[in-house]
């Protein structure tokens, strides 16, 4: 039977990238949504005519108990999970520091952070060895911002994702004695529906500085979280991969 991995936030972008290239790679792919059921079942029939396994389903993952649900209906629909891709998240509020709406921040760093290890736990009571599973891999999506700071746009969300990198390295640690790599990616400017909380234009304003030239796309992305999800990585933890285009 064909490994299982999770990777949330996949009806779209990076996502549903990862979880299409996942599939043909040969995993059994639990793809996760929140709101946008139409584009997480596409991902799922798309998988599935290539041959696939496949299963969509909906849960928020600032609520831990839809999280739980999670994890629990794509065990039963597809078995025990070995890889998570963390990637759910969104940026929240753009602007400057002195607009700062504490709610807001509260309720991103409920779905970047918090959600990201809530997932983190539930695939490892699953995965460690200790617990009588076989192990596996949990990719974390950060981004490039967790080290530029996103200033005077987005310096919360980059924290959010400073978060996810102190994360990276400590879970890397805690869990490998029980058979779990730990590694992220911070993707750089990649062409997604993400960037629509922007103002009109910022990617192509912000192109000129990326050394290749170019955004990127999810697609570009996704070759390195899967590749740190297999057993090709399997002497790679507490990593990093930028894809950033050298930004
Ligand atoms: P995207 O196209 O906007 O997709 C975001 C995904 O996250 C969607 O599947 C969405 O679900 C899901 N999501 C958002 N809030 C959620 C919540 N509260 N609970 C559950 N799911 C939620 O974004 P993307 O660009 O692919 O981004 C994916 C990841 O890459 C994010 O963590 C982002 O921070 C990171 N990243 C992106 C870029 C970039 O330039 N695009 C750069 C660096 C890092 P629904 O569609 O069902 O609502």
């Amino acid at each position: 039977m064909a490994d299982v991995m999770l990777v949330t936030g996949a009806s779209r972008g990076i996502g549903a990238a990862t979880a299409r290239l996942a599939a043909h790679q040969g995993w059994a792919v639990g793809v996760h949504y929140r709101t946008e059921a139409e584009a997480a079942a596409a991902v799922v029939d798309a998988n599935r005519a290539g041959g696939g396994t496949a299963v969509a389903v909906a849960a928020d993952v600032a609520a831990e108990s839809e999280v739980l649900r999670l994890f629990d209906t794509v065990g039963g629909a597809l078995g025990p999970v070995r890889a998570l891709v963390n990637n759910a998240g969104s940026v929240g509020q753009y602007g400057p520091l002195e607009e700062l709406r504490a709610d807001e921040l509260r309720r991103l760093l409920d779905v970047n952070v918090v959600g990201a290890f809530v997932c983190a736990r539930e695939a490892a009571r699953r995965m460690s060895t200790a617990g009588g599973g076989r192990g596996g891999s949990i990719v974390n999506v950060s981004s490039r911002a967790a080290v530029l700071g996103g200033p005077t746009e987005w310096v919360g969300y980059a924290a959010s994702k400073g978060a996810i990198d102190s994360m990276t390295v400590g879970l890397s640690k805690e869990l490998a004695p029980v058979g779990i790599r730990v590694n992220a990616v911070r993707p750089g400017l990649i062409r997604t529906d993400i960037h629509d909380a922007a103002p009109p234009g910022r990617l192509e304003r912000l192109v000129p500085g990326v050394p290749l030239g170019r955004a990127g796309t999810a697609e570009e992305v996704a070759e390195a979280i899967v590749w740190l999800a297999s057993d090709a990585a399997s002497y790679v933890t507490g990593s990093f991969i930028e894809v950033s285009g050298g930004r």
